[in-house]
């Protein structure tokens, strides 16, 4: 059988361009005969470990190489790779952990402290530097002496990415070896990704943007994936400049960082051929403010379950559509679940789509129409045009400086705290951030904002931490008891 897995394509790439640059990343650069040698070795110690087909391997660290080379060993090895947000907390992870079961968790030191907070730990513990008791050094292993051979069918699953879904609890969306091919072949439709592009990767690659729409479609081209290790605003320019990069990806929150500094007016940005932008439409201020540099957007609108382009807006487009998501990618049928009458939920059928959910047929089923189709949970209208326009959410989730957040799980985390009677959460739009949480407090006893911020902190990552709260006497409620969420966001801030 051939192999159809995504493993191999670093390997594959090697023999067409074995010395051309496959990633760079502070200066250290990679090429793809070595990027595959490592793999090749790390995916032969996973194997001698007694890694099987189907064994999970959780990466936790900023953007790396070794996420990279991480990723396509464990899934030629016949792994899934299971990519963590590390800015989650310890008792986020332990949960994440609790439900993949890892075999191996490789972490990075800024995660360090949080590692060593963990309930429980998988088997074994790979740090990339200093290691602890009991765990293994990355790199510490044998050049391989012949590449592993695991058969991978193109259904098997790579990857599980968590979202912490409507239900407050964390689901695993799994996606296929096609699933992954599929998007990276939609993407190559929509952009010239060539042998020659320097991408700059500062997005996070255990997200799936980064990740699909990036690094994937740069190393199946043979060109080069500039990693950091996270959004430097003020480095960004020197990096563009000294590699001179063509092409990057970012949400709305670092494109208007971007120009908001004073080296916009200055900067040379003559290398870029198009900047690719996702999470939400740019708004028309910022496409204006780009195209007077010259610069244009792709945009996309995707999710994790959909690998995860859906629809898409060429560059040459982005000016004349404003405030469009495009249209269909070319291998993915996407309608409206109410066609001809106004807006309706966003449908996806093709072979881009999650089979589902880890170890969670409830949420698999619940994910699904009848007929099959992919439920996204997002409102889009159809222009006559056929181009979508996104035009808000059915299910309760608001994205801040490109970070999901559901308010069921902030406010299962809130319902913790002895003072609090009850509560909701409702995303508000923000200036900075695109949309920031504010809490609605009944308080039960007398508690202040910091006490209720502190408790949050301490088991919920940072942005998913309300950056408002406001104490009322009772929350609006629906006939059936639902909090009406609409009336809340209608609520005139106080102001401090
Ligand atoms: P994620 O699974 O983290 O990629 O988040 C997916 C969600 O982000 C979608 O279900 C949408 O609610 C939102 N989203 C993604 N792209 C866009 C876009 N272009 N416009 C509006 N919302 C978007």
């Amino acid at each position: 059988m051939p192999n159809e897995g995504i493993g191999g394509w670093p390997a594959r790439r090697a023999l067409m361009s074995p010395n051309s640059t496959a990633l760079l990343f502070e200066d250290e650069s990679t090429t793809y005969a070595e990027l595959s040698a490592r793999i090749s070795s790390l995916a032969a110690h996973l194997v001698a470990a007694g890694l099987s087909k189907g064994d999970r391997v959780a990466y936790l660290g900023p953007n790396h190489p070794a996420f990279v080379e991480t990723l396509f060993a464990t899934v030629s090895a016949g792994g899934i790779f299971v990519p963590l947000n590390f800015r989650l907390t310890a008792p986020e992870i332990t949960q994440i952990l609790g439900d993949c079961e890892p075999t191996v968790l490789v972490y990075a030191p800024e995660c360090a402290a949080v590692v060593q907070m963990l309930e429980a730990t998988p088997q074994q513990v790979v740090a990339l530097s200093n290691p602890g008791p009991g765990e293994q050094l990355y790199g510490d292993w044998p050049a391989a002496a012949a590449a592993v051979e695991v058969a991978v069918a193109a259904d098997d699953v790579a990857l599980i990415l968590y979202t912490s879904g409507t239900t407050g609890r964390p689901k695993g969306a799994m996606l296929t070896h096609a699933n992954l091919t599929w998007n990276t072949v939609n993407l190559l439709i929509g952009v010239d990704v060539g042998a020659d592009e320097v991408t700059l990767i500062s997005a996070p690659l255990f997200h799936i943007a980064a990740l699909a729409q990036t690094l994937l479609p740069t190393l199946i081209k043979g060109g080069c994936a500039l990693i950091t290790p996270g959004w430097d605003v003020d480095g960004v320019y020197e990096l563009i400049a000294k590699h001179r990069v063509t092409w990057m990806f970012g949400v709305t929150t670092m494109y208007a960082g971007l120009a908001a500094v004073p080296q916009w007016e200055s900067a040379d940005l003559t290398s870029l051929r198009s900047l690719m932008c996702g999470g939400a439409a740019v708004p028309e201020e910022l496409v204006r403010t780009y195209q007077r540099r010259g610069l244009t957007f792709c945009q996309g609108y995707g999710m994790t379950e959909t690998a995860p382009g859906v629809t898409f807006l060429e560059a040459r487009e982005s000016a004349a559509k404003v405030g469009s998501a495009g249209v269909p990618v070319f291998f993915a049928d996407v309608r409206l679940d109410r066609p001809g009458a106004g807006p309706g939920e966003v449908l996806v059928r093709g072979p881009n789509v999650t089979p589902g959910y880890w170890r969670d047929s409830g949420a698999t089923e619940a994910a699904f129409t009848e007929d099959g189709w992919f439920r996204t949970g997002d409102l889009a209208a159809i222009d006559p045009d056929g181009h979508f326009r996104i035009v808000g959410r059915q299910k309760d989730m608001y994205i801040s400086g490109g970070e999901n957040v559901y308010p069921a799980e902030v406010e299962n985390v809130m319902f913790g705290h002895p003072a609090v009677a009850e509560v909701a959460v409702v995303g508000m739009p923000d200036d900075k951030w695109g949309e920031a949480g504010r809490a609605f407090v009944v308080p039960a006893v007398p508690v202040t904002e910091a006490e209720l911020r502190e408790f949050l902190l301490g088991r919920l990552a940072k942005y998913k931490v309300p950056s408002r709260f406001e104490f009322v006497d009772r929350l609006p409620r629906t006939a059936s008891g639902k909090v009406r969420k609409g009336d809340l966001r209608a609520v005139r801030p106080h102001l401090p």
